[in-house]
């Protein structure tokens, strides 16, 4: 038998095996870890799949390569009622089937000798004088430290009593085109559920290959508040893309919840942190697979320096976070889904669609997807200026205007006043 391991890394999606990955790129050695999951991989995982330019970079770094399967978009589109607008980034984005990224992901923590125990169910976990007690089933071990990655519900933070983000609701299911004018190689965002009083967005994403002409899509709904009830977003889904001429294949409409990043969550106690989902993603968008790579990175930097101190505790973690790139986006996606999933979310819809420099922004392939928040001081400048020129965006209710047979989205919204 080997030594014991020092850090148990409870989860192996994205948070938990991009956590282990950077560990060893930063010196730990891959027999003090070892990773847990309740699954057996490849599991299913419910989610779009849609992997942004530094989700991309990061796997491309660590794998050296994109992994097997998949494919990349030619970029994403907003759209709602009031209009559509491109969104490109400075480099590509994919979409991949959970169950063969995150095995892809594993393999490769498995291939630099990390210790994978698939289906084991972690059922308690407990201070202990030094580390953290993990039992599953009748064994119970003790680690110097545990690196909580096991998602929106995960046991981690509930036992380690620290303060999640909202919580949201979303539900998805793969649909076939039957007569809908589809866009194979775009990753739609559609904020069509705000106008039926959904604080969150729809997506229609490619899947499994957006190369593909006779593709499925993926169909969704993110309730970004957690209000909403399940079977309501499910009905709301199945019409919505039977409004677009899609017809669902799967033989149901699957829902999971969201954790959100916020600037008041906790993600650390003496020996535990907190990484991925279990510290919370992208409010806004709901994006939370490249958030979870960049959040491990930051993880592993802090533990790694820990380690050599061989201290329990991590001064700041949090705050920490928030003063990387990656921290201050999700703090900033916060405060932009507080107004548009907000008291007065046409408002903002308005603003969204309606503001100029945020479209040209959005559409120059620079880092600004993603990064928003290094935009701030223009951002609210231009937004200022705006309202002197214009006045205030209305907050009254958007209604669905019947958009003329053959009328482009863009072309119907520059003959409507968005203001
Ligand atoms: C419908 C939907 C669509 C989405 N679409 C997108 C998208 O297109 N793009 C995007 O970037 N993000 C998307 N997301 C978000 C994304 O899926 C998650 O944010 C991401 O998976 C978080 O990674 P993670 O590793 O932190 O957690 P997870 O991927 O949830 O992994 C947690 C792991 O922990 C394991 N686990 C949990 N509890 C235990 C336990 N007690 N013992 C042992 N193991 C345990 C689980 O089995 C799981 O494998 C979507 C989410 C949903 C719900």
């Amino acid at each position: 038998m080997g030594r014991p391991q020092r850090i148990a890394i409870l989860g192996a999606g994205p948070g938990g095996t991009a956590t282990a990955l950077e560990l060893i790129a930063a010196g730990v050695d891959p027999g003090d870890l070892v990773l847990i999951d309740k699954a057996r991989f490849p599991r299913p995982k419910l989610c779009g799949g849609g992997i942004t330019v530094r989700g991309t970079e990061w796997i491309a770094r660590v794998l050296g390569a994109r992994p097997e399967g998949g494919g990349t978009t030619n970029g994403l589109e907003f759209r709602c009622e009031l209009g559509a607008f491109e969104v490109r980034e400075r480099g590509p984005q994919w979409v991949f089937d959970r169950g063969e990224l995150d095995l892809a992901l594993l393999e490769a923590c498995r291939a630099r000798g990390v210790e994978v125990r698939e289906e084991t169910n972690v059922t308690a976990l407990e201070p202990a004088p030094s580390g953290w007690r993990v039992r599953s089933g009748s064994t119970t071990e003790t680690f110097e430290w545990v690196v909580g990655a096991d998602g929106a519900n995960g046991l981690s933070r509930r036992a380690s009593g620290l303060r999640g983000g909202i919580t949201g609701r979303l539900v998805e299911a793969v649909f076939e085109p039957v007569s809908a004018d589809t866009k194979p190689g775009t990753l739609i965002f559609d904020f069509d559920p705000i106008l039926d009083g959904i604080p969150g967005y729809a997506w229609v994403f490619p899947f499994p290959d957006p190369a593909r002409r006779d593709g499925l899509f993926k169909i969704g709904v993110m309730d970004g508040r957690g209000v909403v009830a399940g079977d309501v977003l499910r009905r709301w889904t199945e019409d919505y893309a039977a409004r677009l001429g899609y017809r669902l294949v799967d033989s149901k409409i699957h829902g999971w919840p969201e954790r959100y990043f916020d600037a008041g969550v906790q993600g650390h106690r003496p020996g535990l942190v907190l990484v991925g989902e279990a510290l919370g993603i992208d409010a806004l968008l709901g994006e939370g697979i490249a958030p979870s790579l960049e959040i491990a990175s930051y993880a592993a930097s802090r533990l790694r320096r820990a380690l050599d101190d061989r201290s329990a505790t991590i001064a700041g973690y949090e705050t920490g976070f928030l003063a990387t790139a990656e921290g201050r986006n999700l703090w900033f996606q916060a405060r932009l889904a507080d107004r548009l999933y907000g008291r007065h979310p046409h408002r903002w819809l308005r603003v969204l669609f309606g503001m100029p420099y945020l479209r040209a922004l959005a559409g120059s392939g620079r880092e600004a997807y993603g990064r928003l928040a290094q935009h701030v001081p223009a951002l609210c400048a231009r937004y200022v200026l705006e309202i002197a020129r214009r006045g205030a965006p209305s907050a009254a209710p958007i209604t669905r205007a019947a958009r003329p047979a053959g009328t482009s989205r863009t072309a119907f919204a520059e003959s409507r006043d968005v203001q």
